[in-house]
């Protein structure tokens, strides 16, 4: 492997943790400078990106290089400069479309097999808002978790403002969405390249809107969101609490539908458990068609990893696919990511999956019950991130909602993850009474049977306790 192989190993990695546009914005000028034993160094177009790469990303690019050299690589460096004579990427402009080829690791098809990395990735733009190409129906497997939302979807793209008009995709991470979403828009595409399709996310949706009013530009705003023939909006469940931005949702939503045109929406949890979302939205959300999205049983994801690897050009034997299908359970994107590594992983080695070599490499998928032990502080920590306050605080005597809450799902979570007994977990929280942990973890329990925001919450927590 040389370095430039290396490296789209890394990135093939990375891409599937970031949203398209992070991806993008951060490694699309990027690539390994300089390596030797033990160190990279990667060169980045700017100080800024070198700066976010330091902050953000410094811990999984490092986590990824040594994965992939076997653990030889300890230190990481960034540095300014251009990057070396690469193949030139030409946009084709035409009108106010651009389409252009971006530069991705899959296009240098770095392994012996041919390996096409996470399939080819071809953005369309309209404006600023991008579909990415490679988030089509015919790459979308059907089973009986997504068949209404996909029908649906196909529906919509079929006939744009009609019956299922909106359409609300609702359902956990990794499950496909995003990819319905932007099926519909390159669909629509497809047919006729002049339909206005504009994909947003729910946070640019927000961060235009407060850019707009902040410049004084509201009206260009109205015209960019209140003119296209289809808006697709994704994971809109971020605009709860935000009540100047439901507000122009609303007018938005209303001036589109009046015009039969077509509205998409995506959410984690269906329009009535969207915490502080005004009913009129609700309402209006409600009034087309709901199609939620569910995890793939075992015949699917068995479907979905056939269906990659044939697209990657890479033979994976029955019995070891039907191993994968077992042991990653919770959604596509993980499914994706562990079919990536094992890849990448052997490619590297230049040697054939077994059932030996993949089960090391899976075990950061593994269901919650077999999963690796997480120790009272990891768990202190991470929820002190999540909330956004001080462990101090946490193990604290202040009785303040902010910090009380966060203590007691604490210790909800010593009891229900790592059956602790109580008063350990009394012990382990600043030297509480064992009661006091009793009673917090019914009171999270009796929550939790009822508010979704918080049974959301929880979920996330330990995602990331578990990946640490
Ligand atoms: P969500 O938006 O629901 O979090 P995404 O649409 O981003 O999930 O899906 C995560 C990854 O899994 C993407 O790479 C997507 O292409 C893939 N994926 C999800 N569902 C399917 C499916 N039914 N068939 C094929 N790929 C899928
Ligand atoms: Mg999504």
């Amino acid at each position: 492997m040389n370095t430039n192989e290396l490296w789209h190993a890394v990135l093939g990695e990375l891409e599937l943790t970031l949203s398209k546009a992070n991806f993008t914005t951060w490694f699309k000028h990027t690539f390994i400078s300089q390596v030797d034993e033990n160190s990279v160094v990667i060169g980045v177009p700017n100080m800024f990106t070198k700066a976010w790469l330091e902050k953000k990303y410094a811990k999984s690019i490092l986590q990824s290089l040594q994965e992939l050299s076997s653990g030889s690589i300890k230190n990481l460096t960034y540095r300014v400069e251009a990057r070396p004579a690469v193949p030139q990427v030409v946009p084709i402009f035409e009108k106010e479309k651009v389409v252009e080829q971006v530069p991705s690791y899959s296009q240098n098809a770095p392994y012996n097999q041919n390996y096409q990395g996470a399939g080819e990735v071809k953005e369309i733009r309209t404006g600023e808002f991008s579909l990415n190409g490679k988030y089509c129906f015919g790459t979308f497997i059907v089973g009986k978790q997504n068949e209404l939302a996909h029908a649906a979807s196909q529906a919509v793209s079929a006939q744009p403002g009609g019956v299922y008009n909106p359409l609300f995709i609702y359902g956990g991470v990794g499950l496909g969405k995003t990819h319905l979403l932007q099926a519909i828009g390159n669909e629509l595409m497809r047919k006729n390249a002049a339909t206005k399709i504009l994909y947003v996310t729910c946070e640019r949706f927000t961060n235009d809107f407060i850019g707009a009013l902040r410049s004084n530009r509201i009206n260009d705003f109205k015209n960019r969101y209140r003119t296209v023939d289809v808006l697709l909006v994704d994971d809109i469940q971020f605009i709860t609490g935000k009540e100047g931005t439901q507000e122009e949702f609303f007018h938005t939503f209303n001036q589109l539908y009046q015009n039969n045109k077509q509205i998409v929406i995506s959410s984690d949890r269906p329009p009535k458990a969207i915490p502080a979302l005004e009913d009129r939205l609700v309402s209006r959300f409600e009034c087309g068609m709901l199609a939620d999205v569910g995890s793939p049983d075992f015949e699917t994801r068995c479907a979905i990893l056939d269906t990659k690897c044939r697209e990657k050009q890479y033979i994976l034997e029955r019995e070891i696919l039907h191993h994968v299908a077992t042991v990653v359970q919770t959604n596509v994107r993980e499914l994706e990511g562990a079919l990536n590594k094992i890849i990448a992983f052997h490619q590297f080695k230049n040697t054939k999956p077994s059932l030996e070599t993949i089960k090391p490499i899976l075990t950061s998928f593994q269901p919650a019950s077999i999963r690796k032990s997480v120790t009272p502080k990891q768990l202190i920590h991470t929820v002190a991130i999540y909330f956004d306050i001080q462990i101090e605080d946490l193990l604290g005597k202040s009785r303040q909602k902010r910090l009380a809450f966060p203590r007691q799902i604490v210790m909800y979570l010593m009891r229900e993850e790592m059956k602790s007994s109580y008063p350990s977990i009394g012990t382990e929280l600043g030297g509480r009474d064992h009661t006091t942990a009793m009673h917090a973890y019914d009171k999270i329990s009796n929550c939790l049977l009822e508010d979704e925001k918080l049974q959301h919450d929880l979920e996330l927590i330990k995602q990331k306790m578990y990946s640490m």
